[in-house]
């Protein structure tokens, strides 16, 4: 069996959500991931933080702004009187919810059950409109199979047992659909999977059943080789091994959520990217053969803080560095680059929620130097390492000042750090040279 997934735009409208119905429509039994209908989970987030804030008004104009949004989505939709009387009912349901929780007082709890109706309304008014097509379509309750645990990571024995339960309870069918993104968590409170998790619920769905392909359809037509949003001329590109996509999609490719290929490289499911405007275009496959050598993609992670730790202590000392990354165990801070001289070390962090307690820590040994707004830009590519054009890299980025540079770590990834404010040109000076073949 296969898994689809159909991120926000895709669920987002009239017009789409037809799309998504020819799509899977083809007579072959499947599962379904929707994600929320695309501004729904950000004004979730919104109208938990209003009552975070204590700005009640403001969060309940939020809820009735968005419900007449959905009732005349609905109208439009569900056609039928019975099952729009039947959905109305539903989603005046999770209305009064939201209405209720700007009563009660702020906890992540609520929180995660508030933004957790994103995924429920369009799950539940999808299902409704195929059935209303003649579809035969059932219903997967998230919240009954998919749970992390203490660790956030999936809990797949238990997902493996639950979703097996959910799914032979239903009624047979040909599509069954399910919520992305929302999941219990290892006290059986409601919880996600971070921002566009709905790519991740479907890959684990795919490892749970051992699904043939994970098909995860979007609003453009695969991975590109650079980023769409600040670059011009960028293009798909049509096969990426799953660590090519793993960097990626880690290092910035906004695309998919950052640990999609994680539950199915192990038994090499494919995860194809698809695009739903436009569903006859090859997209990108992603599954583990390797093609041709040489820089594939470019992605760029933002938000990114650089430390620089500098000892007298560390010349031909050993035992240096395991003290430095025992701090950052110990704050549950990942580190991302690295790089070494012999009287300094620099590293990079993403989140920076201890950087204060880390530095106090750091500095009891050595002088520490913080440069905040930093950019990773990453290469991929197969054996890019040994390609005979990467050495032009630095003739390309001659002007750019490179803060940091991680060239070996793996043969199929160079990440340097730039000063964000650099990172636009970067990106499309590389993506000038090494895809468009301007000479130098
Ligand atoms: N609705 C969630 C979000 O906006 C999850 C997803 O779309 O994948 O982040
Ligand atoms: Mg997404």
């Amino acid at each position: 069996m296969k898994v689809f997934k159909f991120g926000g735009t895709s669920v987002g409208s009239i017009e789409n959500i037809a799309n998504v119905k020819n799509i899977i429509n083809d007579g072959q039994k499947k599962i379904v991931v929707l994600s929320a209908m695309s501004g729904t989970t950000n004004q979730l987030v919104d109208i938990a933080n209003n009552i975070k804030e204590n700005a009640l008004n403001q969060a309940v104009d939020k809820v009735n702004k968005l419900h007449d949004v959905y009732f005349e989505t609905i109208d439009k939709l569900i056609v039928n009187g019975a099952l729009n009387a039947d959905v109305k009912t539903y989603v005046s349901g999770v209305f009064n919810l939201l209405l209720e929780s700007t009563y009660k007082p702020f906890s992540e709890v609520l929180e995660n059950n508030i933004v957790a109706q994103g995924e429920l309304l369009s799950t539940f008014m999808v299902n409704a409109y195929l059935n209303q097509e003649g579809i035969r379509s059932a219903l997967l309750p998230a919240l009954n199979f998919m749970r992390i645990d203490k660790a956030k990571e999936p809990d797949m024995a238990y997902i493996k047992a639950n979703f097996k339960k959910v799914f032979d309870a239903a009624n047979e069918s040909e599509i069954y659909i399910t919520q992305g993104f929302i999941c219990l968590d290892d006290n059986d409170d409601v919880s996600n999977l971070q921002r566009g998790g709905s790519d991740y619920t479907a890959t684990i769905i795919g490892a749970a059943i051992k699904a043939e392909e994970v098909q995860i359809w979007t609003d453009i037509d695969g991975m590109h080789n650079n980023d769409p949003r600040h670059v011009e001329n960028t293009k798909p590109i049509s096969n990426l091994s799953f660590d090519e996509a793993a960097e990626l999609a880690y290092f910035g490719a906004k695309i998919l959520h950052p640990q999609t290929v994680t539950p199915v490289r192990e038994d090499c499911i494919p995860v194809r990217l698809k695009n739903t405007m436009d569903p006859e275009a090859y997209g990108t496959l992603i599954s583990d053969e390797t093609s041709e050598n040489g820089v594939k993609a470019i992605a760029a992670k933002d938000a990114i803080t650089a430390i620089k730790i500098k000892s007298g202590r560390m010349l031909q000392a050993h035992g240096f560095l395991r003290k430095v990354f025992e701090i950052f165990e110990v704050y549950e801070t990942s580190i991302d680059m690295i790089t070494t001289s012999e009287v300094a070390v620099s590293l990079t962090i993403d989140d920076d929620k201890n950087l204060d307690k880390i530095l106090a820590e750091l500095e009891t040994f050595s002088s520490v130097e913080v440069d905040k707004n930093q950019s990773i830009v990453c290469l991929v590519g197969h054996s890019i390492v040994n390609h005979q054009e990467t050495y032009k890299l630095f003739q390309i980025l001659q002007d750019v000042k490179i803060r940091m540079i991680s060239y070996g770590g793996s043969r199929n990834n160079i990440s340097l750090l730039i000063n964000s404010k650099d990172k636009i040109n970067t990106l499309q000076k590389l993506n000038d040279y090494l895809f468009e073949l301007v000479t130098l």
